[in-house]
C-alpha cells in the first residue's frame, strides 16, 4: 500500500534527502577511478541535485571483475532457488520500506509527478523483484523423451555476468524489469543507469546488499553512454547485454557485441504506437480518455505512448473534440504536488527536441488543435503543453519518429484495411490498440497488427504475467513473465548413457 502525502511533505523531503552519487562496486560506494563527476540537475527547476561519479572503462573493468568473481564464487549463482527467493522478497520489501525516499529521488531526478513515482515506478519496481523472486523456486527443468538407454537433461543455467543499460523515462522500473529475472536466475549484474536519472539505481544497490544479496552480485556504474555504456557493451567478460532505450543506441550495441565477444544482446527499444478508434467503439468517451492518458502520462515519455491516434473518418471531428476535452485535464505543474498529473520533461535537450517536432508538424501542414508551447518558463524547469495535431499524414515526421513528449498526431482512416495498413506502416512494433464493439473485427485487427502488445478497448493494460517487448525495430526478447528468463539463462542439454 502506498500512502499519499502533501506538497509540503514532499518539498520538505526534497530539501533534506541525502543523495548518493558514487558508483556501487563490490559491495561499497566508490568514486570513479578517474575521480571525474558530472552534475545531476533536476528538470523541475534546474537545481543541482548532486555530483555523480562519471564512470568509464576503468570502472567497467572493476565492476565486471567484481561481478565475475561473485559469480564464480557461487555465493549467489549456486544458492538454492528457495534461498534466492527469500532474499529477493526481502529486497522488494526494503524498496517499499524506502518508497518515499526513492519516489522523491525519482521525481527530483527526472521530473515525473510524485504520485506516479510512488504508485507506478517504485511499487512496480518492488513488484518486479518480488514476482521474479517468488517464481524462481517454481520453475522446473526438463527431461527429453529419449530412448530407454539415455537420459537427456535440458537445464537452464545463469548466463554469467549481465550488463544492464537502462533509460531515464522509468529509471528504477526499467532497471528492476532487468534485475528481477537476472538476479532470480543467479546472474551477477552491472547496471548502468541513464546519465539523466542515476539516483534511484545507486540507492537500491545498498538495499540489495542489506537484503542479503552478496557483494559483487549487483554493481551500479553511473556515467555516459559513450564512455561506461560503450565500455560495458564492448567488454569481453560481459556475457549478456540487456538494454532498454532508443532504437539508435540499440543498433549500436549490436555492433559492439559483434566487435567484441558476441555477447547476447537483448533490446527493448522505441515505439510509435497506433491507437485505432473505430466508429463502433463501445464507449467513445472511455476511448477519448484513454487516448489522452496514452500521450500525456509520464509527459509522453513512454515507449508505448499512443502517439498516433487513428480515427475512423465518420467520427473524427467529434472524437478529436472529446480527446481535446480529456487532455485539458492533463496539466503540467509542480511534480512535487501530489495532484499534478504532468511533470517536467527530463532536460533542456529533450524539451528542445519536443518543441522542434512541434515546429516540424506545423511546417508539414498538420493542424495544431491544442497546446504547442513551452510552459512555466519562470520555474527554470522544462514543461510542455499537451499538444494535438489533426490532419496528420503518416508520412510526416511527427507520425514516423518517436517524439517522447506529449504530442499527439491524429490520422483519419476509412476502412479497417486502411487502418491496419497505416498502423503497420512504421519501423516500430512495440504496441497498438484497437477500439471496437465488433468482436470479430477486434480479433482480426489485433491479429493483423505487427506489435508485441495489442490492447482491445483499453490502452496500456498489463502486469507481470505477460511478456513485454517489440516486433521490428522495437527490439527483441521480452521483459516480464517467465519468458524473461530466456534472456538470463543458457539452455544446456546433458546426455547420460545408462
Ligand atoms: P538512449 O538510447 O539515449 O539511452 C539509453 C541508455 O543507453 C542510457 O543509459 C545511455 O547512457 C545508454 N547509451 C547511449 N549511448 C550508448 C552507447 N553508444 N553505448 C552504450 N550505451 C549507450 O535512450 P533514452 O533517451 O535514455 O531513453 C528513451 C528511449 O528508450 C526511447 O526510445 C524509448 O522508446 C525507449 N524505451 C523503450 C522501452 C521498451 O521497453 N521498449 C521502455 C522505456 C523506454
Amino acid at each position: 500500500m502506498t500512502e499519499q502525502r502533501t506538497l509540503a511533505y514532499w518539498q520538505q523531503l526534497a530539501t533534506t534527502i541525502e543523495i548518493e552519487g558514487r558508483a556501487f562496486i563490490g559491495g561499497s560506494y566508490v568514486d570513479a577511478r578517474s575521480q571525474e563527476t558530472f552534475d545531476c540537475i533536476s528538470p523541475i527547476d534546474s537545481r543541482l541535485l548532486s555530483k555523480v561519479a562519471s564512470c568509464d572503462s576503468a570502472d567497467a573493468d572493476n565492476a565486471v571483475a567484481n561481478a565475475r568473481e561473485a559469480f564464480n564464487s557461487g555465493s549467489w549463482s549456486q544458492m538454492a532457488p528457495a534461498n534466492r527467493k527469500r532474499i529477493l522478497i526481502r529486497f522488494a520489501d526494503l524498496i517499499l520500506e524506502h518508497q518515499h525516499e526513492l519516489a522523491i529521488l525519482e521525481t527530483l531526478d527526472m521530473g515525473k509527478p510524485i504520485s506516479d513515482s510512488l504508485t507506478v515506478d517504485i511499487s512496480g519496481a518492488a513488484n518486479s523483484i518480488r514476482w521474479n523472486g517468488e517464481a524462481i523456486d517454481k520453475v522446473y527443468d526438463e527431461l527429453a523423451p529419449t530412448a530407454p538407454d539415455q537420459i537427456g537433461m535440458v537445464t537452464r543455467e545463469p548466463v554469467g555476468v549481465v550488463a544492464a543499460i537502462v533509460p531515464w523515462n522509468f529509471p528504477l522500473l526499467m532497471a528492476c524489469w532487468k534485475l528481477g529475472p537476472a538476479l532470480a536466475t543467479g546472474n551477477s549484474v552491472v547496471l548502468k543507469p541513464s546519465e539523466k536519472s542515476p539516483l534511484t539505481a545507486l540507492r537500491i544497490a545498498q538495499l540489495a546488499l542489506d537484503a542479503g544479496i552478496p557483494s559483487g552480485v549487483l554493481n551500479v556504474v553511473p556515467g555516459f553512454g559513450h564512455t561506461i555504456g560503450k565500455a560495458l557493451a564492448l567488454h569481453n567478460e560481459v556475457d549478456s547485454l540487456v538494454f532498454t532505450g532508443s532504437t539508435r543506441t540499440a543498433k549500436q550495441l549490436m555492433i559492439y557485441a559483434g566487435e567484441s565477444n558476441m555477447k547476447r544482446v537483448w533490446l527493448e527499444a522505441g515505439g510509435k504506437s497506433p491507437n485505432i478508434v473505430f466508429a463502433d467503439a463501445p464507449d467513445l468517451r472511455a476511448a477519448a480518455s484513454a487516448a489522452a492518458s496514452a500521450i500525456c502520462f509520464n509527459q509522453g515519455e513512454v515507449c508505448t505512448a499512443g502517439s498516433r491516434l487513428l480515427v475512423e473518418e465518420s467520427i473524427r471531428e467529434e472524437f478529436i473534440l472529446m480527446v481535446a476535452e480529456e487532455m485539458s485535464h492533463w496539466k503540467p505543474g509542480n511534480p512535487l504536488d501530489p495532484d499534478t498529473n504532468v511533470g517536467a520533461v527530463v532536460d533542456q535537450t529533450q524539451l528542445n527536441t519536443v518543441l522542434e517536432y512541434i515546429e516540424s508538424g506545423k511546417e508539414a501542414g498538420a493542424e495544431l488543435r491544442m497546446g504547442g508551447d513551452q510552459l512555466h518558463k519562470d520555474s527554470g524547469g522544462f514543461y510542455v503543453a499537451p499538444t494535438i495535431f489533426n490532419g496528420v499524414s503518416n508520412e510526416m515526421r511527427i507520425a514516423r519518429e518517436e517524439i517522447f513528449g506529449p504530442v499527439l498526431s491524429c490520422i483519419g482512416f476509412d476502412s479497417a484495411e486502411q487502418a491496419i495498413q497505416i498502423a503497420n506502416d512504421t519501423d516500430y512494433g512495440l504496441a497498438a490498440a484497437v477500439w471496437t464493439a465488433d468482436l470479430s473485427k477486434a480479433h482480426r485487427t489485433a491479429k493483423a497488427l505487427r506489435a508485441g502488445s495489442v490492447w482491445v478497448n483499453q490502452y496500456d493494460g498489463g502486469d507481470m504475467t505477460a511478456p513485454f517487448g517489440g516486433f521490428k525495430q522495437s527490439g527483441n526478447g521480452r521483459d516480464k513473465s517467465l519468458h524473461a528468463f530466456d534472456k538470463y539463462t543458457e539452455l544446456k542439454a546433458t546426455w547420460i548413457a545408462i
